[in-house]
C-alpha cells in the first residue's frame, strides 16, 4: 500500500508524516521530506505517533451508564437516547442549557460542525481547549494587528536578526523548531529567552532574562519607556501605521528600568541589553504558554506593544509567532468561540447572514466559555465533550469533577476511556487522527489535510459522522463528507475562504490562510481601520496571601497534555521540582515524599531538585495526575483562561 500522508497529532508545528500501513495497521511513521514546513524532520513524539493508535485503553463500542457501571449498546440506541434527552432538556430549560466543547485534536470540519450544531440547538455555548492555552494570545493579536494567529511563519525564523522567546520551552513542546532556531543562530541571529526557569531552551540564548513569574507587564512597559526616552523606537512606523500611541505613552511613562529590576528580578544591565537588541530591525517576537497562562491577556498585549513600538512586523524576519500546543488548536480557536460567530463578531448582521446560509435562526446571546461552564456557572445541564479530557486538564480538578457529576446529561466522544469519560452518561468511541480524514491548522496558519490510513478499531466512528448522525436525529441535516464540509466551512469562515482543497491536500504546497502569505501585514493590518493598535496595560501585582512557593506548570518532551495520546512513552513520576536552596530551607531531601497544598487542593508527590529554577518557585509537569488538584481556578478576568502558572503552594516533607 502506498504511504499515506498525514500530519503529526501532537504539537501545533504540524509536521508532515507518511504512514506505512501493513495488514490494516500503521506499522511505521516516516518523516515527509516533501512537507512544506517540516521538510523531513520530526521529533521523538512524531516518530512514534502510530503507537498512540494501539493502546489497550482504546474504546471500541458505545457505552451507556447503568447504575455505577457501563454497558455496551448499539450506535442507533445510543444516538436515539442522547437525542431524546437533549430535546427534553431543551424543552425544559431552553437552548442555553446545552453546550458543546471540543479538544484541539478535532479537525476543522469537526469543529465547524460542532459550531453549527450548538447554534441549531439554540445557544452559543461552544468553546475549545484553545480557551485554556492561547485565548489571551488570540485576543491580543486580534485587537493589535487583526488576526488571532502568528503574523509570520516559523520558516521566517532563519531570516531574523533577533528571536525573542518568551515563556516557551521549545525543546520540550515544539522540538522540531529548535532546528529553525539553530539555523537562525548559524546565520548570526541573537536569541533572547525570557522565562522564570533556566530551561533547556535558555541554553540557546544569547541573552537570558530570568523574570519573576507574573511580572512580564512591568518588564515590557519599562523597556518601552526606555526605548522612547532614548529615541530607540521606530517613529515613522508608529506615525504611519499605528493608532493609540499617545495613550500608550501616558501609561508606560511611569515604568522605570530601576523599578523593573526590583519587580522582575532581572538585572538592569540585562533589561537595557534587551531593549537595545529589539530596537533593531528584524526581530521575531514569539511566545508560549508561560506568557499567556502566566500573565493572561495583558501580558501578551504588553509584549505586542513592543513589537509595534520597534516597527518589527510586516516584513521578512520580523513579526509575531505564537507557539500553539496541539495539531488543530489554531483552527479550533478560530472557529469555536462562545462570544463570536464563525463568520465574525457576534452581531445581529453576522447572525442574520449565518442564519441565511444555515437555514435556521442563529442565537445572539453570548455563550459560556468552557471554564465558566465548569467552574462558575451551573446553567448548563447537558454537555457534549468532544475529545476533551476536562476532568484531568482543568484547574481545581476536584471542583470540575463535582460539576460534571451534577450534569443531567454528559456525553463524551473520545478514543480512550479518559478520566472525563469515566464520569459520562454516554461514551461514544471515535476514530483517531490516522483513522479519519480532515484538515488542521498549524501554529503558523498552514492548513493541511490528514488522509485516512486505517480503519478505527471495533465500532469506533469518525467524530464528524457521529456529530452528523446526532444532528440528524435532532433535526439538523448536514453533510458527512469531510470534503463537502470543508467547502461549506470556507463559505462561512472569512479567514479560510481563499484556500483551495487541492493545495491543502498537497503537503508540498504552501496553503496558509488568509491569502497564502508567510508574512502578514506588509501593507496594511487586518484590523477594521487597517492600522495596528497599541493597547496600553498597567501592571497588576499577583495577589499572594502567604509566603508559599509559586507553582509553575509546563510540558516535558516525552509526554503530551493529559497523556492519553502519549501513555505508551511510559510512566513518569508524580513529582514537584524545587530549587535546591528552597529544599534545604524547607528541610526536604531529594526524592522525599512531600505534601503540596494550595487554596483549592493538595497532592502527595516526590520532591526533586531543579537547578535552573528561581528561588521561591516550584515546577510540576502539566500532565501529571496530581497537578490540577493543586492548581487553582483563578481566571484571567477578560479571556477566562486559568492562570495555570501562578498558584501559590506550600510544600511540607512527609516522611523521613
Ligand atoms: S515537533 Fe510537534 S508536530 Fe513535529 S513531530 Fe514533534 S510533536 Fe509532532
Amino acid at each position: 500500500m502506498p504511504l499515506v500522508p498525514s500530519i503529526c497529532p501532537y504539537c501545533g508545528v504540524g509536521c508532515g508524516l507518511l504512514l506505512d500501513v501493513e495488514g490494516g495497521k500503521v506499522v511505521r511513521v516516516i518523516p515527509n521530506k516533501n512537507h512544506v514546513l517540516s521538510k523531513g524532520k520530526v521529533c521523538g513524539k512524531g516518530a512514534s505517533a502510530h503507537k498512540s493508535l494501539y493502546l489497550p485503553s482504546r474504546l471500541t463500542r458505545p457505552l451507556k451508564r447503568v447504575g455505577g457501571s457501563f454497558v455496551e449498546v448499539s450506535w442507533d440506541e445510543v444516538l436515539n437516547e442522547i437525542a431524546d434527552k437533549i430535546k427534553e432538556i431543551r424543552e425544559k430549560y431552553g437552548g442555553r442549557a446545552i453546550a458543546i466543547y471540543g479538544g484541539c485534536q478535532n479537525t476543522l470540519e469537526e469543529v465547524y460542525l460542532m459550531s453549527k450544531l450548538v447554534r441549531f440547538l439554540g445557544s452559543n455555548n461552544v468553546d475549545s481547549c484553545a480557551r485554556v492555552c492561547h485565548e489571551p494570545s488570540a485576543t491580543a493579536l486580534r485587537e493589535t494587528v487583526g488576526v488571532g494567529a502568528s503574523g509570520t511563519s516559523v520558516e521566517e525564523m532563519v531570516n531574523a536578526k533577533v528571536i525573542v522567546i518568551a515563556g516557551e520551552q521549545l525543546t520540550e513542546s515544539h522540538p522540531v523548531l529548535v532546528d529553525y532556531l539553530l539555523k537562525a543562530k548559524e546565520r548570526g541571529a541573537k536569541v533572547v529567552v525570557i522565562d522564570p526557569v533556566f530551561t533547556k531552551t535558555a541554553r540557546y540564548a544569547t541573552l537570558f532574562l530570568q523574570v519573576n513569574q507574573g511580572t512580564d507587564v512591568y518588564l515590557y512597559n519599562a523597556v518601552a519607556n526606555y526605548l522612547i526616552q532614548n529615541g530607540l523606537y521606530d517613529k515613522e512606523f508608529v506615525m504611519k501605521r499605528t493608532k493609540g500611541f499617545e495613550d500608550y505613552v501616558r501609561v508606560i511613562s511611569r515604568y522605570t528600568i530601576e523599578k523593573a529590576e526590583k519587580i522582575t528580578g532581572v538585572p538592569k544591565g540585562k533589561i537595557i541589553e534587551f531593549a537595545e537588541l529589539i530596537s533593531q530591525k528584524g526581530v521575531i517576537f514569539s511566545w508560549g504558554l508561560g506568557l499567556s497562562e502566566g500573565g493572561g491577556v495583558d501580558a501578551v498585549r504588553a509584549y505586542l506593544n513592543l513589537m509595534l513600538l520597534t516597527g518589527n512586523v510586516g516584513f521578512s524576519g520580523a513579526g509575531p509567532i505564537v507557539y500553539r500546543g496541539q495539531s488543530n488548536v489554531q483552527g479550533s480557536g478560530d472557529l469555536l468561540k462562545p462570544w463570536q460567530l464563525p463568520n465574525g463578531p457576534l452581531t445581529p448582521e453576522n447572525a442574520e447572514r449565518l442564519s441565511r446560509i444555515w437555514g435556521f435562526p442563529v442565537p445572539l446571546e453570548r455563550g459560556l466559555t468552557v471554564t465558566d461552564a465548569l467552574l462558575n456557572d451551573n446553567s448548563v445541564r447537558a454537555m457534549i465533550l468532544v475529545n476533551f479530557n476536562v476532568a484531568h486538564s482543568m484547574p481545581n480538578r476536584a471542583k470540575v469533577i463535582r460539576r460534571l457529576r451534577e450534569l443531567d446529561l454528559l456525553v463524551v466522544l473520545d478514543a480512550y476511556m479518559t478520566e472525563t469519560a469515566e464520569l459520562a452518561h454516554y461514551v461514544l468511541p471515535v476514530a483517531m487522527w490516522a483513522e479519519s480524514e480532515g484538515s488542521v491548522t498549524s501554529l503558523d496558519r498552514l492548513v493541511k489535510w490528514r488522509f485516512k490510513a486505517v480503519d478505527p478499531p471495533g465500532e469506533a466512528r469518525q467524530t464528524l459522522f457521529v456529530l452528523a448522525d446526532l444532528g440528524e436525529r435532532l433535526g439538523l441535516r448536514t453533510g458527512r463528507d469531510p470534503r463537502e464540509v470543508f467547502e461549506e466551512m470556507k463559505e462561512v469562515v472569512p479567514l479560510y475562504s481563499k484556500l483551495g482543497l487541492a493545495d491543502v491536500m498537497d503537503h508540498s504546497k504552501n496553503s496558509r490562510y488568509p491569502n497564502g502569505e508567510l508574512v502578514l501585514y506588509s501593507e496594511k493590518f487586518l484590523t477594521k481601520d487597517g492600522f495596528a493598535h497599541f493597547v496600553p496595560v498597567e501592571y497588576r501585582e499577583i495577589d499572594r496571601r502567604g509566603n508559599g512557593l509559586v507553582l509553575i506548570t509546563g510540558r516535558v518532551v516525552t509526554h503530551y497534555n493529559t497523556d492519553s495520546l502519549s501513555r505508551y512513552m511510559g510512566d513518569i513520576e508524580e513529582a514537584i521540582y524545587l530549587n535546591p536552596e528552597d529544599m534545604r530551607e524547607l528541610g526536604i531531601r531529594e526524592g522525599q515524599e512531600v505534601l503540596v497544598r494550595s487554596q483549592c487542593g493538595e497532592a502527595r508527590v516526590k520532591a526533586r531538585k531543579m537547578e535552573g529554577l528561581k528561588r521561591g518557585f516550584a515546577f510540576m509537569p502539566n500532565f501529571l495526575d496530581s497537578v490540577n488538584y493543586v492548581v487553582c481556578d483563578v481566571l484571567d478576568p477578560e479571556t477566562r483562561i486559568p492562570l495555570y502558572k501562578s498558584t501559590e503552594v506550600t510544600v511540607t516533607p512527609l516522611s523521613n
